[in-house]
């Protein structure tokens, strides 16, 4: 195992001028549950490691009017046990409940799951299908907004600059009766990553049609994005079968032939419908 210089600012302000000294040498780490293994197994070689666990900035759940913002350092034990993100982000409770077990949630941070950019993350497709921003900072940059669906370009590469932290996750509220539902399939072993996740949330009018729909499947895609062929079948129209199994066609044709083997299309086909049933039977958002 490598020697690394430690570094532990107890302010963003000392965190960015640490990155933006050391640069491409120096890694940030939160939790450690995907970096630690990652540096043990020399996956990684930076010269220094940046601990923000130490940064008070960094964690907690806060409304901001309609608008929730979450630390990074904020763990997923924490979020599971928030009674704002249970409120108002209930599809967030849901993805952060499904990770690891109680050690893995203890210890890792919403954070280190979006910026480590894997395919396999549960949380980050919660955060696409809930529209989230990410707030980043950096000494040359200061602060940038950009949405999550674009934070990550390539499996465990995020469109970031190496001297940008991410300080913010902010979620808009969802607006009263949003339905939604959250599902992952992995085996039977609590630590066991995911073979696929589905994140939906959606919302009808008072005809019975949907006037917002967003689904977002993880680990089936190399980078989690909106399955918008499916969406456009069902968006200004009421969810009847042929309709709903319409939209699955689309579903699994936007996956086909890209990341994922053949086999499993059938698998993520009735997950997707599954996922969408709940969505639209579950009670929605006061
Ligand atoms: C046994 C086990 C089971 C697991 N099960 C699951 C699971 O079921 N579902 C799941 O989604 N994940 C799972 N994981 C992966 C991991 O726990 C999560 O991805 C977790 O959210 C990572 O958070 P962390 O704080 O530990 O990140 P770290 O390991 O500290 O960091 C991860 C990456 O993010 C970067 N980073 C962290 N914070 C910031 C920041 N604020 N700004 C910029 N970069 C940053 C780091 O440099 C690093 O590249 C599992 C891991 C283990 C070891």
């Amino acid at each position: 195992m490598q020697n690394y210089q430690f570094h532990g600012p107890r302010t963003v302000g000392e965190a960015l001028n640490i990155l933006s000294e050391r640069g491409d040498g120096c890694r940030i780490i939160a939790g450690g549950t995907d970096l630690i293994p990652a540096l043990r197994n020399e996956d990684i070689l930076p010269d220094s490691v940046l601990n923000i666990l130490e940064i008070d900035e960094l964690t907690g759940i806060s409304e901001e009017g309609d608008t929730i913002r979450i630390g990074p350092t904020t763990t997923f034990t924490e979020i599971i046990q928030s009674q704002v993100i249970k409120r108002s982000l209930p599809l967030l409770v849901e993805a952060a409940s499904s990770v690891g077990g109680p050690t893995i949630r203890n210890r890792g941070t919403i954070g280190g799951n979006i910026c480590n950019g894997s395919p396999a993350a549960d949380v980050l497709p919660a955060v696409v299908a809930l529209d989230g921003e990410l707030e980043l900072q950096s000494k040359a940059l200061g602060t940038r907004i950009i949405p999550a669906a674009e934070a990550v370009e390539a499996p465990y590469q995020t469109r970031f600059n190496r001297d940008e932290l991410l300080t913010g996750i902010l979620i808009k509220k969802l607006p009263s009766e949003t339905r939604y539902a959250f599902e992952k399939l992995a085996s039977r072993n609590a630590m066991a990553r995911a073979y696929m996740n589905i994140s939906i949330v959606l919302k009808l009018d008072e005809k019975g049609a949907f006037s917002d729909l967003r689904i977002v499947p993880g680990t089936l895609e190399a980078v989690a994005r909106r399955m918008s062929a499916a969406e456009k079948i069902l968006m200004g129209r009421q969810p009847e079968d042929s309709l709903v199994e319409e939209a699955a066609d689309a579903f699994v044709g936007d996956l086909a032939g890209v990341w994922i083997p053949d086999y499993k299309l059938p698998v993520a086909r009735s997950v997707f419908k599954r996922v969408l049933k709940r969505a639209l039977n579950g009670s929605g958002v006061e």
